[in-house]
């Protein structure tokens, strides 16, 4: 099977090959859920493959091809480690996983060796480069500092502002834009995939988050009602199970809603909670702007936090009673 891009990525698939000398490193930039990650492997592979194709896609044929991606001598994939689960009994804990320095020290080791194929080419995948750690950055930027003949380096990230500023000045940008709703509905479609418009808007037209939230609708909805209650919030409905793919997660939710409010409040519309459209507008007349705009501030905050094992259940009942704060008359 012929590997494909995405409607969304034809220009950035263009743009990539009219640039006539690569740098030595690329970051590829967007938004979450939009297949970043599976569009730098299909470069990736491309950029190795010994007769690519019209438009620059792999042959599958060669050798190259074949031993893509695992047993290809130079291409060389990072992703961030995996931690042993937690086992606890309450819940599942979802814990941060990084790329660690002995993952850098052992690339390092590896470039030291020449290149394989007759080529001479090499890739380095990282994704997402935002898992890199301080150590593992400050080991990558060595490298990026001299860096190896015929490498290339491709950084994915959703997040470019997590990267230590000198490693994203040695890289060349490619932002990679997501789809439009448009665009996501009807490749959603063409897979035979059912997902209501609504939990599209909630995704951010991302269409790969919103298949992943497809798995968690009912903590999801557990959320939503209570943020839907405003001042009449039941903390007896906040307990573990909306923990149960992360505080961060859970955050995500709350910002997202405390957005809306904001974006009610200025346009009368909202973006990700359509369906609640009724509740957001009758809060956005209820809400002291100045407790809001502070609550945005402390979830901000907490959110960069959020995957370090702190009390996620004090912290997340702490976060709804000053949600609730909100709406209160001063
Ligand atoms: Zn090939």
């Amino acid at each position: 099977m012929t590997d494909e891009i995405y409607p969304w990525f034809h220009d950035a698939w263009t743009a990539i090959h009219d640039n006539e000398k690569l740098p030595h490193a690329l970051l590829f930039k967007g938004k979450a859920g939009i297949g970043k990650g599976k569009f730098a492997r299909t470069f990736a592979k491309s950029y190795l493959c010994h007769n690519p194709l019209h438009h620059h896609l792999a042959c599958d044929g060669c050798k190259s091809c074949s031993w893509f991606p695992d047993t290809h001598p130079d291409f060389k994939y990072i992703v961030p480690m995996e931690d042993e689960e937690d086992e606890s009994k309450k819940r599942k804990m979802v814990r941060q996983k990084n790329i660690v320095i002995d993952q850098i020290r052992e690339l390092s080791e590896y470039l030291e060796l020449s290149a394989h194929q007759e080529k001479g080419r090499r890739i380095i995948l990282i994704e997402p480069a935002d898992a890199l750690n301080q150590a593992a950055s400050n080991a990558l930027l060595k490298i990026l500092e001299e860096p190896p003949a015929n490498t290339l380096f491709i950084l994915v990230t959703s997040h470019a502002q997590k990267l230590i500023a000198t490693i994203r000045s040695r890289c060349q940008l490619l932002e990679l834009r997501g789809p439009s709703l448009q665009e996501a509905t009807s490749y959603l479609q063409g897979q035979a995939i059912h997902i209501p418009e609504h939990l599209l808007s909630f995704s951010g037209n991302s269409p790969f988050t919103a298949m992943n939230e497809m798995e968690h609708q009912s903590e999801r909805e557990v959320i939503t009602k209570l943020l839907s209650q405003g001042h009449r919030i039941d903390f007896t409905q906040v307990n573990y199970s909306i923990l149960t793919q992360g505080l961060d997660w859970t955050l995500s939710i709350i910002q997202k809603w405390t957005f809306d409010l904001l974006l009610h409040f200025h346009t009368h519309q909202t973006y990700y909670f359509k369906k609640e459209e009724a509740h957001i507008e009758s809060q956005t007349k209820q809400m002291n702007m100045d407790v809001l705009l502070s609550f945005v501030n402390e979830l901000n905050a907490l959110k960069k936090i959020a995957s370090h094992p702190i009390n996620q259940e004090l912290q997340l009942e702490n976060i709804f009673v000053k949600f609730k704060q909100v709406f209160e008359p001063s």
